[in-house]
């Protein structure tokens, strides 16, 4: 399959309507280690004004196709999501690395975080995982 193809299929899935400016933001998200802002997607995309791109990643976000991560700054970062996440859950429960350096945050889904158990009474909403640190990048520097 061919990276629109695959593109194309997964906005279908989630059934959002094929657009030029969509596919561009995904071919731009996908297959990457590090979540990326929304002004750093602005400053690559081309053609694609500033209110459309916001729309595209709320939209996105709420189909469970990327979630959002805050770096060390504050900003919104965003990332692909796992294949099971889905229009009313996302599980995106890895530990996010944040670069105290390079300020990027990693996806680091390949890890096993451990199982929480929470006391009686409580009922768990959302769960996240994050790390400062430096990155293999700047660590070898
Ligand atoms: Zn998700
Ligand atoms: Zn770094
Ligand atoms: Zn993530």
């Amino acid at each position: 399959m061919s990276y629109n193809q695959h593109f194309e299929h997964l906005l279908k899935r989630h059934q959002l309507k094929r657009t030029e400016a969509r596919l561009r933001v995904l071919s731009l998200l996908v297959n990457k280690k590090t979540a990326t802002s929304q002004p750093d997607l602005e400053s690559v995309i081309g053609d694609v004004d500033r209110v459309t791109l916001y729309r595209i990643l709320s939209a996105f976000e709420e189909k469970g196709i990327i979630h959002k991560v805050f770096d060390l700054n504050g900003t919104a970062n965003y990332a692909i999501c796992a294949d099971d996440c889905d229009e009313h859950h996302h599980h995106d429960e890895h530990l996010h690395f944040n670069c105290s350096n390079c300020k990027n945050v990693y996806c680091l889904d390949e890890l096993d975080m451990p199982p929480i158990v929470l006391p009686a009474g409580f009922k768990l909403e959302k769960l996240s995982f994050s790390a400062v640190g430096l990155c293999p990048k700047c660590l070898n520097k």
